[in-house]
């Protein structure tokens, strides 16, 4: 159970082809230091992997100081995943932050160029996609957005499909958050930031999509820390007044974000990535080359 994802159940939009070949799917993880997003990371996919005891770095993970990126391997009932994260360093130490997104749109660039360039060399169906194909973006828990995540944001919506997401979770009440979620939505549309949207398809209710969307930003907490609560494993962070499960749908949408990214919206964000987000990288290239 402890390393089970749940990508071998992907629905049945998805391309028996595909299925045949294995899925790659890249997550990247971008924000201020400090939000959490290296525990995350550890949380969502890869300590899971390790058996307990046995994952290297268990414990507060190192402060990340430049884009790094860990594969790992997953098969499940025949499926292979092979599933890329990157990491970047937070922003907001420094006193001026001016163009702090700069190496991490040279990475997901960077990853279009690669993928342009084996695709004029050889046969389509084998080449390697290492695109970036969903970037969470972590809000600070506060009051708002601050004028750096907006601008950030904006520097990033055009290339890569953003999901945003309030680390730390557990620092607010559960009526602070929903209140947090509705401000910074309304900041979101206000200042015309494109976020991933929430496909609606014939199969779908229209409503589906809807209520996914109006869970925006996921509230998540991580940890990479196994408590064991009488003889139940679990992890969380233990506090005073009690515990917060990392993997407890009424804690938090840590859950729900994962299955969402792996097991439901993988194909969409694949789909997106392709057709919208890299088309209009290749169509920019092709018009620069050509005038
Ligand atoms: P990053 O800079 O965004 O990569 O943040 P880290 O993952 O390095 O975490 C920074 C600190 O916050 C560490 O001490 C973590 O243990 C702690 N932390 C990580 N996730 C959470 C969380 O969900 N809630 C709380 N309260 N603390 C967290
Ligand atoms: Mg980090």
């Amino acid at each position: 159970l402890n390393g089970y994802v749940g990508f071998a159940n992907l629905p049945n939009q998805v391309f028996r082809k595909s299925v045949k070949r294995g899925f790659e799917f890249t997550l990247m993880v971008v924000g201020a230091t400090g939000l959490g997003k290296s525990t995350l990371i550890n949380s969502l996919f890869l300590s899971s992997i390790y058996e307990d005891g046995k994952y290297p770095a268990a414990g507060t993970p190192n402060k990340t100081v430049k884009v790094q990126n860990s594969t790992v391997y997953l098969v499940e009932g025949g499926v292979s995943l092979k599933l890329t994260l990157v990491d970047t360093p937070g922003f907001g130490d420094a006193i001026n932050n001016t163009k702090c997104w700069k190496p991490i749109l040279e990475y997901i660039d960077s990853k279009y160029e690669e993928y342009l360039n084996a695709e004029g060399h050889v046969n389509r169906s084998t080449v390697v996609d290492n695109r970036v194909h969903c970037c969470l973006y972590f809000i600070s828990p506060g009051h708002g957005l601050k004028p750096l995540d907006i601008e950030f944001m904006k520097q990033l919506h055009e290339k890569v499909n953003i999901v945003p997401v309030i680390g730390k979770a557990d620092t607010l009440t559960p009526e602070e958050c929903a209140e947090f979620k509705a401000n910074v939505m309304k900041e979101i549309e206000n200042n015309d930031i494109k976020i991933y949207q929430f496909p609606v398809d014939e199969f779908d209710e229209e409503e589906e999509a809807q209520d996914l969307q109006a869970q925006l930003p996921f509230a998540v907490v991580g940890s990479n820390t196994m408590l064991d609560i009488n003889g139940k494993k679990l992890r969380g962070r233990m506090y005073p007044w009690g515990i917060a499960e990392v993997e407890n749908p009424d804690h938090c949408d840590f859950i729900f974000l994962r299955n969402l990214l792996i097991r439901t919206h993988m194909q969409d964000l694949k789909d997106v990535t392709n057709n919208v987000l890299y088309e209009n990288f290749r169509c920019n290239k092709l018009a620069a080359v050509t005038s």
